[in-house]
């Protein structure tokens, strides 16, 4: 309930300050405006699907734009300055993305680091998913910590996620979507799925913003 308040308090002063202090476009850099018309059309939805690494291979990952262009500058934006008033642009295309999949599912967003929250304040994917409004549960909890995936193949990065993800004895018996900002090999959303598999969820697909191009399918 803090953390709501926090985020609810961060996201109203960010507005604020967007008002008195006018920014530039998150997604192409033209002066005084959030985000500008053209920026705002790169969002329309355009799903892309594939399905997830290992023995998540039967699940589906649906995302609503390629992470490329202006969406991927705003997605930088919303976590390097911590611009999260943009997650409302956003939001639409991951709902995209979720219709594509199950419209009646609880939404379980992606952990992330406790470093990284300590960084930001915020959680994107926490953000994505109370902002499409649908039952969320924050039912993943990282029980160890793993490297940082860039720079890893799609094998060392599938390792280096292995059982780092804990989930929470709740979502024993719930149809769930796996929700994330962006995919890249899929790795992460995999060990999501073990994770609530062996809590007894019945995982029914992922859900991203956006999804890295070799991910396309
Ligand atoms: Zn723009």
């Amino acid at each position: 309930m803090r953390d709501r308040l926090a985020e609810l308090v961060r996201s109203a002063l960010s507005d604020a300050f967007t008002f008195l202090f006018p920014v530039d476009c998150a997604g192409c850099g033209v002066p005084d405006v959030e985000l500008c018309d053209a920026c705002v059309a790169s969002l329309a939805p355009d799903l892309v699907s594939g399905v997830l690494p290992g023995c998540a291979s039967n699940v589906r990952v649906s995302s609503g734009v390629r992470f490329e262009g202006a969406p991927a500058r705003i997605v930088r934006t919303i976590k390097e300055d911590g611009r999260t008033g943009l997650v409302r642009a956003l939001v639409p295309v991951l709902d995209a993305a979720i219709r594509r999949i199950d419209d009646t599912a609880v939404l379980v967003p992606m952990p992330t680091s406790r470093a990284s929250y300590r960084t930001r304040g915020f959680r994107v994917p926490d953000l994505l998913a109370r902002g499409t409004a649908r039952p969320t549960a924050r039912w993943l909890r990282a029980v160890r910590r793993n490297r940082d995936q860039r720079g890893l193949t799609r094998e060392q990065r599938a390792a280096n996620v292995d059982h780092t993800l804990r989930a929470d004895a709740a979502a024993h018996g719930v149809r769930v979507i796996i929700v994330d900002d962006v995919v890249t090999t899929g790795a992460s959303l995999a060990e999501a799925v073990r994770a609530l598999r062996k809590a007894g969820a019945r995982v029914v697909g992922a859900a991203t913003v956006a999804a890295t191009p070799r991910r396309l399918s």
